[in-house]
């Protein structure tokens, strides 16, 4: 009896042992895991890919440029629209002392001496939109508030710090030869495609007789889709807007009239107040 119960005593002492050991195991592994996370060269490689953006941020001063970029609406909100935020994205640079901030994309210089440059025709209809949204009562936000260029990124990291329901819409004009507008989202599915939709809509209302370029690849033309950092980097509904090809110079002579960017600014608007109006 005694060996039994020795036998007995034996076993879970070293049973109690085993446990002890085996629970007492795993902490220890983890912990010198820890220690290694800490050094590993894995981690060092993510931390120095982070910080040069950080870097472009803190440099940027990204809650000083949404304070500047984000106006107050001057009208009353109208109660037919929604309370959203419209985040008006006015492609490239413009100019400065002369210098245009953006390298190509301009208009050739036409016989009679003049020439287009797009970041500067971009601002003047973005000018144009957000003079109709005060007036409306549509809060919005720019992304490029001054004539410099703003690096794509810095666009979306400004975009995305808008709180509460949002839409993003890029100007732009075309090049590389053709006629007329076209508009892109990221996706047909989803808000995206259906706002692009709108503007695909409410362009030829404006201008009846300019041409509309649909994707024709598929068996019923639809509105185009295309993957655009601006599009695919922004977390709310998103288009990109495509007014006219300016290296097409009768396109060119409409973005560069005042009655031509009155008119595109009325698409936009129209657009605009058919994606905020409320049900
Ligand atoms: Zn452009």
């Amino acid at each position: 009896m005694n060996t039994i119960a020795q036998l007995i005593i034996s076993f879970f002492t070293k049973l109690t042992k085993f446990f002890s050991e085996l629970k007492a195991e795993p902490l220890a592994e983890i912990k010198k895991e820890d220690d290694k996370e800490k050094t590993s060269p894995r981690l060092t490689k993510v931390v120095s890919k982070v910080t040069p953006r950080k870097e472009e941020i803190e440099e940027i001063d990204l809650p000083e440029l949404l304070k500047v970029a984000t106006k107050p609406s001057k009208g009353k909100p109208m109660e037919t629209f929604k309370d959203t935020t419209i985040i008006l994205d006015a492609g490239h640079g413009g100019m400065i002392d002369g210098k245009y901030q953006t390298n190509g994309k301009r208009s050739p210089e036409w016989s009679d001496g003049t020439q287009l440059f797009e970041g500067v025709n971009n601002r003047e209809v973005i000018k144009l939109v957000t003079k109709e949204l005060d007036t409306l009562g549509i809060k919005y936000v720019l992304t490029a508030d001054t004539e410099k260029d703003v690096p794509l990124q810095t666009r979306c990291d400004i975009a995305n710090e808008v709180e509460g329901d949002s839409v993003f819409i890029s100007m732009h004009s075309n090049a590389g030869g053709g006629k007329g507008f076209e508009s892109f989202s990221y996706a047909r599915k989803g808000l995206s495609g259906k706002y692009n939709d709108i503007f695909y809509e409410e362009f030829p209302k404006v201008f009846p007789k300019e041409r509309v370029r649909f994707n024709v690849n598929v068996k019923t033309p639809t509105a185009k889709t295309a993957n655009f950092k601006v599009l695919r980097d922004t977390n709310m509904p998103a288009v990109l807007l495509e007014f006219f090809f300016m290296d097409t110079e009768n396109d060119c002579r409409i973005l560069m009239s005042p009655e031509g960017r009155q008119k595109i600014a009325e698409v936009i608007v129209n657009g605009i107040k058919r994606i905020i109006k409320k049900d």
